[in-house]
């Protein structure tokens, strides 16, 4: 069992930043966990402190049952990847592999089987006598991570893992990367600001601000209900619109328009209250003609975004339901995703349709 729990975990580095303020967080034995935020948040520190990189200022770390927070790096069963890799550059692939077995006083003769096995596992084989300076970034990054698997490790923890990777590697990576750890089945931390990159690797994702956790969730979960507005704004390759709105009966009166209420919001709102209507532009349908009800306003901009266009419209809004957001100027920016062909010219007159469910 390797579940790993974070209670009240406070990091004060020297000159009083806050890099973690009180966190809570349980992440699951066997889980692919992914640690989502803005530059800042506070994802690097969060890292090395479970390792024993970084010494908790506050609170604690354990790893499967274990309070680890007192433990050096060495001791916590922890193998961390860097973003940079680390490779030691004048050695081989074979003894950056087998070096952590090397420390752990391992022999001669199974350090080298075991480093080979591992190198196999990740499509190695072939280069184990090479030093680092002559393979690829592709390569680099499996020999770093053979070099985390060799000590068979309860936890994994990946600092950036593919940021040092083309575009096209980076892909290729993520796919092995995932792979492996489903094979493996080990407690795995991964660090990085690319959301897509955590949406599409991650079993469950914290999204960070401020040294703290805004929400915890499956990828589907921090889509398509995002906890609050940090996270509606940050998850998602176009960010979701948010308008003010307010409810008026069983629907919700959003500018001028008036949509059904959401279901999870029924029962848990009251009539007249005031509150910030999220939707995202791909649950948008675009229509050029009237629909009664419907989010409408003026097209403003056409961006091309390949096999999509992603349309804004300039809505106009009740000065009433026009709040602080919108500089209370009675006007808010919807942005709807519309396939290819179906692209309006600006200046057209658009209606915005949320899709049902
Ligand atoms: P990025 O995505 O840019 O790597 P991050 O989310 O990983 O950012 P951290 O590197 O954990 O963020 O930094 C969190 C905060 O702590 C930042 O304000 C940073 O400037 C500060 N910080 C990080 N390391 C140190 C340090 N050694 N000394 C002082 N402050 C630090």
């Amino acid at each position: 069992m390797s579940a790993i729990t974070m209670r009240e975990l406070t990091k004060v580095y020297p000159g009083g930043v806050r890099a973690l303020d009180a966190l809570d967080l349980e992440i699951a034995d066997g889980e692919f966990f992914a640690l989502l935020g803005p530059s800042g948040c506070g994802k690097t520190t969060l890292l090395r402190t479970i390792a024993g990189l970084e010494v908790a200022s506050g609170g604690s770390v354990r790893i499967g049952g274990r309070d680890v927070t007192g433990l050096p790096p060495g001791k916590r069963d922890v193998a961390m990847v860097f973003q940079d890799y680390a490779l030691f550059p004048h050695m081989t692939v074979r003894d950056n592999i087998a070096y952590p077995l090397r420390i752990k006083k391992v022999d001669r003769r199974s350090r080298g089987s075991k480093a080979a096995d591992t190198a196999d596992e990740l499509g190695l084989s072939g280069l184990l006598e090479r030093r680092p300076g002559q393979l690829s970034g592709g390569q680099q990054q499996r020999v770093a991570l053979a070099r985390a698997m060799a000590c068979h490790p309860q936890v994994f923890l990946l600092d950036e893992p593919l940021s040092n990777l083309d575009a096209r590697l980076r892909l290729e990576a993520r796919t092995f990367l995932k792979r492996l750890q489903r094979e493996l089945g080990v407690t795995t931390v991964f660090v990085t600001h690319d959301q897509a990159e955590a949406l599409a690797l991650a079993d469950r994702i914290a999204v960070m601000e401020g040294g703290r956790i805004r929400q915890v969730g499956t990828p589907t979960e921090v889509f398509r209900r995002p906890a609050n507005t940090f996270v509606a704004g940050f998850i998602g390759s176009t960010p979701m619109n948010l308008i003010d709105a307010r409810v008026h009966g069983d629907e919700l009166a959003v500018a001028r328009a008036r949509l059904p209420l959401p279901d999870d919001a029924r029962g848990q709102v009251t009539d007249g209250e005031r509150l910030v209507y999220g939707i995202r532009p791909e649950y948008l349908d675009y229509s050029p003609t009237a629909v009664p009800g419907a989010l409408t306003g003026d097209v403003v901009v056409v961006e091309n975004l390949g096999s999509v266009s992603l349309v804004s419209l300039d809505v106009p809004t009740d000065a009433a339901d026009a709040g602080e957001e919108a500089g209370g100027a009675g006007r808010s920016s919807v942005q709807v995703v519309v396939s290819e062909g179906g692209e309006p010219e600006p200046g057209d007159t658009g209606w915005a349709v949320p899709r049902p469910g």
